[in-house]
């Protein structure tokens, strides 16, 4: 009997050793814990933790809540003091054209076709090859770095090699390789980029950073065969298609003249619409064609500065968010219609447009603008499962926002802060994957000087080749 008893005793004790061990050791290891901000997680919650923490694990968010609970629970070989400070999911650019930031201020106030047909087609047809994207890539990943913008959706030529920079910058992208009727810097015809693109898809299938697409440019630059060669290539591999639709006023008045019906109507028909789609603008959309891409699942993307630069028109982002379309905020350009990448002032302006555009300064407001530049952004990308919120399991995509600033303070409601007050200059850290690519506003990925530097030189023989002073 005193055997059995000492037995279980000697068990016991072994458990208690046991757990004690588990429990002084028992703190969970992490990377990286980002810790003491204000933690704004765009959850379906919306909670937000004012000394809260954030634990990192891999590329990964291991765990968000109180800075307590997280100290306790996880250890990490780095910490990023985020007192004074605002934590949240990086800015996600919806719609742009990085290497164009070689071409930024080429010619202004112009109306988009004399831009498109006397400055820029031409300045493309002369400058645009793989050096040139790989240069207006680098200069573009400093600048949405230094903006906060963690995620970006892509169009333009020589996509693989803008893939190749934006990994080496640590970023995330969807990428999409432009098809369109006429020739191209990179494809002189449908069937080489059809080739460029299937390669393309490949090459970069799995890649954690970078999602490969097809972006056949538009209704009024594809013909019907090439929109649905471009969306059916994509599909082979289920890559995203990204696509401008209904920017502008004509494309709406030939649609309907050519096809008897409007730009999404007929996307539709063709068979192009579908949950894989990013249409960015959808400017010109009745309410029918508001419902058609909530039932298709596509993604809009609102570009206030480029369709108030070229005054393409007023989106109706109230309408299509209250029809249950996921809408996005991108910032288009940077030349000729923005001329920068700069996500939160297209948060300002988006709330802003949107409050005059129906003389009711309801009409769309901070809350809604924070979620199209996150986790509404996301969901346009169809990304939601990926980035746009602080969760546990989704990629450690985040932004540290400075509130030792005139301008940061006093903060009454951090979502009106976030759209009105702060500026993209606040932004301290930026982390993307897990990995910090600004720290202390020093970026650590790109190469920044020297992207500057080739811009000035770039914008000598630019210059040169338009006959240009
Ligand atoms: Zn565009």
């Amino acid at each position: 009997m005193n055997v059995v008893r000492f037995g279980v005793a000697v068990l016991l004790l072994h458990i208690f050793v046991a757990l004690s061990a588990v429990a002084q050791a028992g703190k969970q290891n992490a990377d990286l814990i980002i810790t003491g901000g204000t933690v704004v997680t765009m959850n379906a919650a919306r909670s937000l933790y004012e000394d809260g923490a954030v634990a990192v694990r891999g590329d990964n968010i291991v765990a968000v809540g109180p800075r307590s609970e997280i100290e306790s629970k996880y250890q990490a070989t780095q910490t990023i003091d985020a007192r004074n400070s605002l934590v949240l999911p990086g800015f996600i650019n919806g719609h742009t054209h990085v290497p164009m930031t070689l071409f930024r201020g080429l010619h202004d106030d112009v109306t988009l076709s004399d831009w498109l047909h006397k400055y820029i087609f031409p300045a493309e047809a002369k400058n645009v090859n793989e050096q040139f994207v790989r240069w207006g890539t680098r200069l573009a990943a400093a600048e949405q770095i230094r903006s906060g913008i963690t995620t970006f959706a892509d169009m333009y030529y020589f996509e693989d090699a803008i893939a190749e920079e934006t990994k080496a910058a640590g970023m995330r992208a969807v990428l999409g390789e432009t098809l369109l009727d006429f020739p191209a810097p990179d494809n002189k015809n449908e069937a080489e980029m059809l080739a460029y693109t299937e390669r393309f898809l490949k090459k970069w299938q799995g890649d954690p950073l970078i999602h490969a697409a097809a972006a056949p440019h538009s209704i009024y630059t594809c013909s019907q065969k090439t929109l649905q060669d471009a969306a059916s290539l994509a599909r082979k591999y289920h890559a995203p298609i990204l696509i401008h639709t209904a920017e502008m006023k004509k494309e709406w008045d030939d649609s309907l003249k050519e096809h008897g019906m409007s730009p999404v109507q007929y996307m539709d028909k063709i068979g192009l619409l579908g949950p894989d789609v990013v249409s960015a603008h959808c400017i010109y959309v009745d309410q029918a064609d508001r419902v058609t891409l909530a039932q298709r699942h596509v993604g809009c993307v609102h570009n206030p500065s480029s369709n108030m630069m070229l005054a393409s028109g007023i989106a109706p982002v109230p309408e299509t968010r209250a029809a249950g379309v996921a809408v996005g905020l991108g910032t288009d350009g940077p030349a000729g219609s923005n001329n920068d990448l700069d996500l939160m002032e297209e948060m300002d302006l988006a709330a802003k447009l949107a409050k005059i555009a129906k003389m009711d300064p309801l009409a769309l407001n901070a809350p809604a603008v924070v979620a199209m530049a996150t986790i509404d952004g996301a969901k346009a990308l169809h990304m939601e499962n990926e980035i746009g919120s602080l969760e546990p399991g989704k990629k450690a995509d985040l932004v540290v926002i400075n509130l030792n600033e005139p301008n940061a303070v006093p903060m009454y409601d951090v979502y009106a802060q976030l759209a009105y007050a702060l500026k993209s200059s606040d932004i301290e850290t930026v982390i993307i994957g897990g990995r910090l690519v600004m720290e202390h506003k020093k970026l650590l990925t790109v190469d920044e000087q020297a992207a500057i530097e080739k811009a000035r030189e770039y914008r000598k023989s630019i210059a040169a080749s338009l006959g240009l002073p």
